[in-house]
């Protein structure tokens, strides 16, 4: 088992994991092992007693390789100073930003000011702690993000929405054949310095604008570097076969790996499409698509309340819309009032994130925040929308969790939190946020222990997702691997925390180590962040 010659009696080890039942994230039956960890790395798994300068007794706690959630926004996160631990305490070591076309870069001195505007309507923390004017390319974030201790390892994707942005700020117009070739150069520069893949929102302004052979050109590059592409798909309710069927000929036409973020069913009357949905995948796969999809376990979404307004309502500068939101029309009222239903009506619409010095409306429904203001529901989202200048956030009971389910048990998905690395009290006025930021994978454990193997479980979380956006040397218990390494109790895992109270942290996870540093030890942090930029 050794990767040398040298006899693991002659090594005294940094760390050693004692009697633990390991899951090696792959196709290997879990066995009671000692670990020995030399610097940031897996040196042996082994039998014999090692000795070491540290030691965790991992007896009657299962040892797996940290989580990986591919589906993340901490960009902003890595910039802050404060502790943001939300992610670590579920036992996540690796987080994959830059998801729904949107992030922090790339960008051109032309259009900073438009990406400062994209991401201030995209995101829950303020990016001012961004030293956004240095930073054009992922190389630039990697240098600046290298000022900072990190809480987990971070990669990127690069937003679709960013590289547009940065070539025709937020024309909604088609793009040139130029303009595509600005795109296609400025992301081929973006994978040659390391970025992971890219992402498109084809929800959001400007993601929607984009045309198939703009997409296409942009999937080519995907295939030529081998990396993977996730969709924000345009539709994710009514019309979500077509959606899915939209990216797979996108798929077909360049060849490229595409994955499915936060892959869900929305508005009731389309309940129970789970099922049809994996059909459709499995045709996929059979024909040589390479596709995937990741999702959290919860039956409620979360985003901005723009996804309430009907497409093409603005176009161009988000921002002047929102200062001077004009009258709508009867028909555009009506459109708001169908989006609100679609999303599970304004009884199931709860606002997140929304505190003025006038009201405090965070955890009240669309419903009673209308009743309050003497507002119709549609009248009360354009207010604050407005109030807000666009910065809003609302959760969506719009789900079923027999859907949730059918998509857990796939052989085709990972799980990921589509959420971000938050500090456990709320010092940046996030309201209430989504629990999926606190709680996705302990979660998603406890919801199947009962139901598969722990070895497939853990997969899904560990060494598959690391496979599809070809993350090396991580989510698997194996030699010469990063030390990245989650210690659970299964009897004990589930979330605490709730809609009503997310800021709280889950039970089960014992330890987490990352790079070979212990870092939560007895389900409490350290001081000693030590992620990596991968
Ligand atoms: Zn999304």
């Amino acid at each position: 088992m050794n990767i040398s010659s040298t006899n693991n009696s002659e090594i005294i080890f940094d760390l050693v994991i004692e009697n633990g039942t390991i899951i090696f994230g792959y196709n290997r039956p879990s066995q009671i092992l000692n670990i020995g960890i030399l610097k940031d790395k897996i040196y042996t798994f082994s039998k014999e007693t090692l000795r070491g300068k540290n030691f965790i007794d991992a007896k009657n706690l299962y040892v797996c390789p940290g989580f990986i959630d591919i589906h993340s926004h901490s960009d902003i996160s890595g910039f802050s100073n404060k502790n943001c631990l939300s992610k670590l305490y579920q036992g996540v070591t690796t987080e994959v930003n830059g998801n729904c076309g949107i992030g922090i870069f790339p960008t051109t001195q032309e259009n900073r000011t438009n990406l400062a505007k994209y991401i201030q309507t995209h995101s829950d923390i303020n990016y001012h702690s961004i030293p956004l004017e240095k930073i054009n390319t992922f190389s630039d974030l990697k240098t600046e993000l290298n000022r900072y201790k990190l809480n987990t390892n971070q990669g990127y994707l690069v937003g679709a929405g960013c590289l547009r942005i940065a070539i025709m700020g937020f024309k909604s117009r088609i793009a040139t054949d130029e303009e595509i070739y600005k795109m296609t150069s400025l992301l081929e520069k973006q994978f040659e310095e390391g970025a992971l893949g890219i992402s498109f929102g084809l929800v959001y302004q400007p993601g929607n604008f984009m045309s198939k052979k703009e997409i296409i050109e942009i999937l080519k590059v995907v295939k030529k570097y081998d990396k993977v592409a996730s969709f924000h798909m345009r539709d994710e309710g009514d019309k979500i076969i077509e959606s899915i069927e939209e990216i797979i000929f996108y798929s077909k036409m360049s060849g490229a790996k595409i994955n499915i973020s936060h892959l869900k069913v929305m508005n009731k009357k389309n309940w129970g499409k789970a099922e049809e949905i994996l059909k459709s995948l499995k045709t996929a796969k059979n024909m040589g698509v390479d596709i995937s999809f990741d999702q959290y376990p919860y039956n409620a979404t979360c985003t901005n309340l723009f996804v309430l307004l009907p497409q093409n309502i603005f176009s161009g500068d988000i921002n002047l819309f929102i200062k001077d939101i004009p009258t709508l029309s009867e028909n555009i009222l009506k459109e708001i009032w169908k989006n609100i239903n679609k999303r599970g009506g304004g009884k199931n619409i709860s606002i997140s994130n929304f505190c003025t010095n006038l009201f405090n409306f965070n955890g009240f429904s669309l419903y009673e925040v209308s009743k309050i203001l003497n507002l119709s529901e549609e009248e009360s989202v354009l207010y604050l929308i407005k109030e807000s200048e666009g910065s809003v956030q609302a959760i969506y009971f719009s789900l079923d969790m027999k859907d949730v389910k059918t998509f857990l048990k796939s052989d085709y998905g990972v799980i990921a939190s589509d959420g971000n690395s938050f500090p456990m009290t709320d010092p940046f006025n996030l309201g209430t946020p989504h629990p999926r930021s606190f709680g996705t994978f302990p979660r998603y454990i406890d919801l199947l222990k009962n139901e598969l193997p722990i070895e497939k479980i853990i997969n899904r979380i560990t060494s598959k997702p690391a496979k599809i956006f070809r993350i090396s040397n991580r989510g698997e218990i194996r030699e010469n691997y990063f030390a990245d390494i989650t210690i659970f109790n299964l009897d004990e895992i589930k979330d605490n925390s709730t809609f009503e109270n997310p800021f709280l942290k889950p039970s089960g996870i014992k330890h987490v180590i990352l790079n070979g540093k212990i870092i939560v030890c007895n389900s409490s942090a350290l001081d000693s962040k030590n992620g990596y930029i991968i």
